[in-house]
C-alpha cells in the first residue's frame, strides 16, 4: 500500500479537492491511504481564535463560511459539519469564560482544520462513487506524548495497522494531529501533516511515502525566493532531512526519520501537475558528480552571545550552557566557540529570556533576534576542496557578511547566519553560484 498525503493548498478549494479525486482514483490499486491537511489558511485563523477567544472574541463567521463555501461548490450538505462546528464554538466560548487558552485546549482547537477537511475530501469521494471514510488519526491509533504543540511520537504496538485493515473504504485521515496516552488530542508542530505521512507509512510498512503539494518537488531552492530553482529528481535521506531541518518548507524536518527506519522511498509530487515524477528521496542515494543540492533558508533565527573570560582553561563550561538550553526547552542550532565566547543559534523564541537570564550567571549574555540561516545541502560537498572558498565569495560579492559559520565533520551542510534583511540576497547570489 501506500501513503499520500495532501497539503493545505492541495485541498485549499473545491477545484482543487476535485483534482486530488483523480489522483488518488488513478492509484486505487496501490490501495491508497490518504493523509490531508486543513484547507490553506483554516491553522491560523484557528491560531487566531485561540488567540482572541480568552480575551472574549469567539466570531467563528469567516472559518465556518470557508468550510461551508468548499461543501456547498462541491455539492455536499452543509450539514456535514454541523457537529464539528458546533464543539468549536463550546470550545472557543469555554476560553472565553476562563479568560485563558491552556496548550491542551489549544491543541484541540487546532485539531479541528484536519478533521474538518477530512470529512469533507472523504464526503467528496463516496459522493462520486469512491466509497472512503474519514478518520481522525487518534482513533486510527496514532499515539505521542503530551508535549502539547510539538508532541513526539509514541512506539506504534501495531494498533494502527490493525485499525487500517479492518477499514474498507479509501482511510481519509487527518494530518498534524493525534492524541496522547490519556485521550487528549495533540498536534504534532506546525506544517507537521507530513510528519503524520510518515508516521503512517512507517506503522503500515507502506511501499512508498507520497507527499503531494503546490510544487514539482524538492528543489534546489525555495521557488518563492529563487525563480530559477529547479526540480531535484533523486536525493538521499541525509540530504532531504538536512534541509528540511534547515528551511526547507517542502518537508517538515521529521518527516524522513520514519521512513528512514524501514527504507521507505517518500516522493514529493505535484498536484497541478500529476504526471511530473517529482522527487524521489531514498537511503544512500548519491548523485555522482554533483557538490551542492540544495539552498536552504531558515528565517526566526537568534543569536545567543555569551562572552566571558572565565571560560578560559576550563572544562565543563559548554556542559552549563547546554544544561541551561536543555531546562528552558530552548533547541541550539549551530554553536561557534573562542576561548572567551559562545555564540548559539536558535528558532524557538519561547523561554529564550528565562534562558538568558540564568546564562547571565555565567557572563555577559547579549541575544540578537533577526537573524536567518542560510545552508548548502550536499553529499558532494565532503568531497569539494573548492565549496567553501566559492560560497564565501558569492555571499561576499553580495554584499553580505555572514555572522556564523558553521560546517560539521559529516560535511552535509555548511550553515550560513546572515540577518534577515541579507538573506534573500545571500540565498539568491549561492544559488547563482552553484546553479548556474
Ligand atoms: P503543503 O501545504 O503542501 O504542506 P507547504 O507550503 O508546507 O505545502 O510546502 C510547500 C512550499 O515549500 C512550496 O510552496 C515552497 O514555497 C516551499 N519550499 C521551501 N523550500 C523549498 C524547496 N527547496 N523545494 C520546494 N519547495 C520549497
Ligand atoms: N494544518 C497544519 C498547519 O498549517 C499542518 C500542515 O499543514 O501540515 O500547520
Ligand atoms: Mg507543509
Amino acid at each position: 500500500m501506500i501513503v499520500m498525503k495532501f497539503g493545505g493548498t492541495s485541498v485549499g478549494t473545491a477545484a482543487s479537492i476535485q483534482n486530488v479525486l483523480e489522483i488518488v482514483r488513478r492509484r486505487l490499486a496501490r490501495r491508497p491511504v490518504v493523509v490531508v491537511s486543513a484547507h490553506s489558511g483554516v491553522t491560523d485563523m484557528l491560531v487566531d481564535l485561540s488567540q482572541r477567544a480568552p480575551r472574549g472574541n469567539v466570531d467563528t463567521a469567516r472559518l465556518e463560511e470557508r468550510h461551508r463555501a468548499i461543501l456547498a461548490e462541491l455539492g455536499l450538505p452543509d450539514t456535514l459539519h454541523e457537529s464539528l462546528l458546533q464543539e468549536l464554538r463550546e470550545l472557543a466560548r469555554g476560553m472565553k469564560l476562563v479568560g485563558e487558552a491552556s496548550p491542551r485546549a489549544i491543541d484541540l482547537m487546532l485539531s479541528f482544520g484536519e478533521r474538518l477537511s477530512a470529512r469533507t475530501v472523504a464526503a467528496y469521494f463516496t459522493l462520486h462513487g469512491l466509497e472512503a471514510r474519514a478518520i481522525d488519526a487518534f482513533d486510527a491509533g496514532l499515539r505521542t506524548d503530551s508535549t502539547f504543540g510539538r508532541a513526539r511520537p509514541l512506539p506504534d504496538d501495531g494498533r494502527v495497522k490493525r485499525f487500517i485493515a479492518g477499514v474498507r473504504e479509501v482511510p481519509v485521515v487527518t494530518g498534524y494531529i493525534a492524541a496522547d496516552e490519556h485521550g487528549n488530542v495533540t498536534t504534532l508542530g506546525r506544517n507537521g501533516s507530513d510528519y503524520s505521512a510518515s508516521l503512517f507509512g512507517n506503522a503500515l510498512d507502506a511501499e512508498e511515502i507520497q507527499i503531494w503539494t503546490d510544487v514539482d518537488g524538492v528543489m534546489t531552492a525555495d521557488p518563492k525566493l529563487v525563480a530559477e530553482a529547479r526540480p531535484i529528481a533523486t536525493m538521499s535521506f541525509d540530504e532531504a532531512s538536512e534541509l528540511a531541518y534547515y528551511g526547507g518548507k517542502v518537508l517538515h524536518p521529521a518527516t524522513i526519520l520514519p521512513a528512514m527506519e524501514k527504507a521507505i522511498p517518500v516522493r514529493v509530487l505535484n498536484t497541478r501537475r500529476p504526471e511530473y515524477a517529482g522527487t524521489v528521496v531514498l537511503p544512500d542515494y548519491e548523485e555522482a558528480g554533483s557538490v551542492v543540492r540544495a539552498v536552504a533558508h531558515k528565517r526566526g533565527v537568534h543569536l545567543v552571545n555569551i562572552v566571558t573570560p572565565r571560560m578560559l582553561q576550563t572544562h565543563g563550561f559548554l556542559a552549563k550552557v547546554f544544561d541551561a538550553a536543555a531546562r528552558h526547552e530552548v533547541v541550539i542550532d549551530l554553536v561557534a566557540t573562542s576561548e572567551i565566547s559562545i555564540t548559539m543559534t536558535t528558532d524557538s523564541a519561547r523561554h529564550l529570556d528565562r534562558l538568558a537570564a540564568d546564562l547571565g550567571q555565567l557572563g555577559r549574555v547579549t541575544v540578537e533576534p533577526g537573524h536567518a540561516m542560510v545552508c548548502l545541502v550536499g553529499h558532494g560537498m565532503a568531497k569539494d576542496r573548492m565549496v567553501l572558498a566559492r560560497a564565501l565569495t558569492a555571499v561576499a560579492e553580495a554584499g553580505v557578511r555572514p555572522r556564523v559559520l558553521s560546517q560539521g565533520a559529516i560535511r552535509v551542510n555548511l550553515a550560513l547566519v546572515v540577518t534577515e534583511a541579507e538573506m534573500e540576497r545571500a540565498v539568491k547570489a549561492l544559488h547563482a553560484c552553484f546553479f548556474p
